[in-house]
């Protein structure tokens, strides 16, 4: 074994070993793979082999899509069979409800270049005859489905990683891993030490342990798994003669179950109800190539439903039952990524579905190791996307959840119960005392909306507007007529400090960085002018500034911020940066008697001269020591009012009784989110993230290309000079009852025209390599982008997507947000544009003026 390497890349199962490829082919070759045992010893070699591209994220599945066509390319440079066998299959529904989701899940893949097709429970039993057609109302069919020999996969990649001049060494087990003051990796094995750059965590079973090496608690839990294989069926041979063909796979909603061919006869796997986490703890290091115990009873349930669906099967003799271990996330997708706090610390671990996901987490992760990108929108599986809150029982309990639903539908509504409540702010009984309807923002218990008085505050879920409809109008008149209160404790907020604070901020941020006492709105570019964030930055001193921000992006900023801090010489200790996470909580009041109430709490002037819009001011509010913003969300007179956990209650009381003369409300999170809407404002990560640029984002008033050379300037120059091929719009929807949700297709009648790229981009402009190796650089937001197929229909086409929407209380409009070619962006004329809802065409039109108070009079009085 050697003694150096530039990456070690711990654990040979799937995963491990199409990391090491991509490296390899990314052209680094002096890496190593350790491997404790022999290659495919954790969950990989018991595997049953299946993979599908769909996925609920739109950019995972795109990565899913990658993996598949990979598989001929490692068969190629390796010469090892994966035996692919590319069959198609089939979801099924057996409600109008999960009709909804698979329409849903069909549009999307309108822009995804997906060739799904929506087919009726007959035209599903011709291509899987053991079923009873009747427990069905509808299903979709997808071509990119299979299954392949999971350890010929993983040792194709294996061997094609050797030939690029990779090295693995067996049977020696990584016991210790420490770093050195100059940031070198000491990574300690039963065969010696060996000093590594980077270091990658692919450890599967053992990922937790491994994370532990470097005192990170990594959420990520091992789940027992049981899947069965018949005796060869008469009907399967009968049927692979009479057609030529293989069984389809498919995927049963109602039974938590997938079945497919397996030789001749048929493999039948369950997400039992009655789940069960393996080892929750502490993986035992000898575990080996065995499998676990199978617990027929606990699966009864799911093969039950099963055996009606699919009666063919209940007449087969089960031949053998696998039960083994394989690991989740909280969410059920990958955790890959650098790990925020450390340096060169690498995961790609909680891969569930390592043979649809293990080559694009290879990819994504290499392109981030080598480029210092991944190239593609990852947020999905970003190791980044969990804070502090997901521990052991947490990540167990969520884990469960996910688990025993696995194919289950998730309503846009719907909140997910286990772990909850977490955290929780001061205020949160006296919420709950409100009757509000509480949901979960990134691990805090934040109120959504608040139930009439006498009924019971829970959401009935949805794919159409549901009995938060009437309620959450309220709240939203009522705070555009006199005043509304609600919390924001789930923002992030930092605080960047020291002399050096302010040439950060202007190397990070797009915009100017305010005067003291004034507050701007700023965009966050990487080194591809891709957008990565979006804050609101307030001056409060003269090396003090106040950062707010997206709360799920915490870790994922707080990492970028990290890596651009100065590092050494003298201006190390000048820059400081503190996350407060719910050290600092908040309430925002908002309304045309906001100030009429504020005043009424400080002791300060704060009429329109005094405190302008966009102003910062420290100041007592009902006698505690607050931080206040003259700005808010919902686009309208109003303030954000930061404080200490401590003094939240006061704070709020004292609001409540200065409000009752004005009228006010109680308001929560989707109110908020009513208000964004008919103000045009985005949202970070729907509207705004890494696939697209600053301007076709439509965030150009923030982008001074005129300051300072900051990170990302050169190539949103470029944007600019080129113009943006896409552009952020919003819309007003002919909906019916369901409003738009995200990811919906938007429909154009372009005749013969041509508006440019429809595509939507998954990747934007990193490198990329081609299947010979080859470097592909691409420089527009089309990279990687989906190609779409059969999205004409006469002379209307799919000219872009829907990022989020829903309906705007106030100006009592259905509203949306969304991409669509810059040539289209402007064009307000109806009869132009139509989005699917569930299915069906709504004619839209764009609005490019925001329908409240649209020259901003109200946020400025
Ligand atoms: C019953 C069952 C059915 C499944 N069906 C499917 C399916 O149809 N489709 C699908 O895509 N997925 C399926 N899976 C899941 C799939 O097996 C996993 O997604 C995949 O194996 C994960 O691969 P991995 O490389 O991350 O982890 P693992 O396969 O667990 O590999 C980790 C490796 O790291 C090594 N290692 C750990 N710690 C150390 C250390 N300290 N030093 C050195 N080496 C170390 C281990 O020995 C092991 O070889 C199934 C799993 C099970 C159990």
């Amino acid at each position: 074994m050697k003694s150096h390497a530039k990456a070690v890349v711990i654990g040979g199962g799937v995963v491990g070993c199409s990391v090491l490829y991509h490296l390899a082919k990314a052209g680094w070759t002096d890496i190593l793979l350790i491997e404790r045992s022999e290659l495919t010893s954790g969950s990989s070699w018991h595997a049953a082999g299946g993979f599908h591209t769909l996925n609920g994220d739109p950019n995972v599945a795109k990565l899913q899509a990658y993996t598949v066509q990979l598989y001929k390319e490692i068969e190629e440079i390796s010469g090892q069979s994966c035996s692919l066998h590319l069959t198609g299959g089939v979801m099924m529904a057996d409600t109008p409800e999960r009709m909804d989701f698979l329409r849903l899940a069909h549009a999307k893949g309108r822009y995804l270049g997906m060739d799904t097709e929506l087919i009726t429970p007959s035209e599903a039993k011709a291509m899987f005859p053991l079923m009873d057609e009747t427990n069905f109302v509808g299903a979709m069919w997808d071509p990119v489905e299979g299954h392949l020999d999971p350890s010929g996969t993983t040792h194709a990649y294996a061997k094609a990683a050797r030939k690029l001049g990779a090295e693995i060494v067996l049977r020696n087990r990584v016991v210790e891993l420490t770093q050195e003051v100059d940031g070198t990796w000491n990574v300690v094995t039963e065969q010696g030490t060996v000093k590594a750059e980077h270091v990658v965590n692919c450890g599967g079973l053992w990922a937790r342990e491994i994370g532990r090496m470097v005192g990170v608690e990594l959420p990520v839990l091992a789940m027992e798994h049981m899947y069965l294989l018949t005796e060869p069926m008469p009907e399967v041979e009968e049927f692979n003669k009479s057609t030529g063909r293989e069984m389809i796979g498919v995927l049963d909603f109602k039974g938590e179950i997938y079945t497919r061919q397996e030789r001749n006869g048929i493999l039948l796997g369950t997400y039992e109800k009655a789940c069960k986490p393996w080892s929750p703890v502490n993986t035992p290091w000898d575990f080996g190539h065995e499998l676990l115990q199978p617990d027929i009873d606990r699966i009864a349930p799911s093969l039950e439903i099963g055996f009606k669906h699919f009666p063919g099967i209940e007449k087969a003799g089960i031949k053998q039952i696998i039960n083994g271990p394989f690991t989740f996330a909280l969410d059920g997708n990958p955790l890959v990524g650098p790990v925020q706090g450390l340096t060169n610390f690498w995961c790609a671990c909680a891969v569930m579905a390592g043979f649809s996901q293990g080559g694009g987490v290879g990819l994504a992760l290499s392109n981030w190791m080598v480029h210092g990108d991944p190239g593609f929108d990852v947020w999905g599986m970003d190791v980044a996307r969990f804070g502090e809150w997901a521990t052991l029982r947490y990540t167990n309990a969520k884990v469960r959840e996910n688990y025993s639903r696995r194919f289950s539908i998730r309503f846009p509504n719907e909140e997910l119960p286990a772990a909850r409540p977490a955290q929780t702010t001061p205020l949160y009984d006296t919420m709950l005392a409100n009757n509000a309807v509480m949901g979960d923002s990134w691990g805090l218990e934040t109120p959504l909306w608040f139930a009439p008085k006498g009924s019971e505050p829970k959401d009935v879920v949805s794919f159409h507007r549901s009995n938060d409809f009437g309620p959450i109008g309220e709240e939203v008149r009522a705070t555009r007529e006199k005043v509304g209160v609600t919390e924001i404790a789930n923002f992030a907020k930092y605080e960047v400090s020291g002399p050096g604070a302010e040439d950060f901020l202007n190397r990070l941020m797009t915009n100017r960085m305010p005067k003291t006492g004034r507050i701007v709105l700023t965009p966050m570019l990487n080194e591809f002018g891709r957008l990565i964030g979006d804050f609101t930055i307030a001056k409060a001193g003269e090396e003090r500034f106040m950062i707010w921000g997206s709360s799920a992006a915490q870790k994922y900023h707080m990492r970028w911020f990290e890596k651009h801090l100065p590092k050494d010489g003298p201006r190390a200790s000048e820059v400081r940066i503190h996350r407060f996470d719910q050290t600092l909580v908040g309430l925002s009041i908002a309304g045309p008697k906001s100030r009429d109430l504020l005043q009424k709490l400080v002791d300060v002037d704060i009429s329109t001269k005094a405190f302008r819009f966009m102003d910062f001011r420290e100041m007592a509010v009902g006698g505690a020591p607050c931080m206040v913003n003259r700005i808010t969300y919902t686009g309208d007179l109003g303030y954000e009012i930061w404080m200490a956990p401590a003094y939240q209650r006061l704070v709020y009381k004292a609001i409540k009784e200065a409000g009752e003369e004005f009228g006010l409300i109680d308001f929560g999170m989707r109110a908020l989110l009513s208000m964004r809407l008919e103000k045009n404002f985005p949202t970070w990560f729907r509207e705004l993230r890494p696939i697209y640029g600053p301007f076709e984002g439509s965030m150009d008033r923030f982008i001074k290309l005129e300051k300072n050379d900051f990170i990302g300037r050169e190539a949103a120059a470029r944007e600019q000079a080129a113009g943006p091929k896409l552009r952020r719009v919003s819309f007003i929807v002919d909906a019916a009852d369901a409003d738009v949700m995200g990811d919906e297709p938007i429909w154009a009648k372009v005749g013969g025209k041509d508006y440019g790229t429809v595509e939507k981009p998954h990747g934007y402009g990193a490198p990329r390599f081609d299947a010979g190796g080859k470097e592909v650089r691409g420089s527009n937001a089309a990279e990687g982008a989906s190609a779409v197929r059969g999205i004409v229909d006469g002379d209307w086409r799919v000219v872009g997507w829907i990022t989020s929407g829903g309906y705007a209380h106030y100006v009592e409009k259905s509203m949306a947000q969304g991409y669509v070619p810059a040539a289209l962006a402007e064009n307000e004329s109806a009869g132009l544009f139509e989005i699917e809802i569930l299915g069906h065409r709504r004619p839209a039109r764009i609005n490019v003026e925001p329908p409240f108070d649209p020259s901003g009079e109200r946020m400025r009085t």
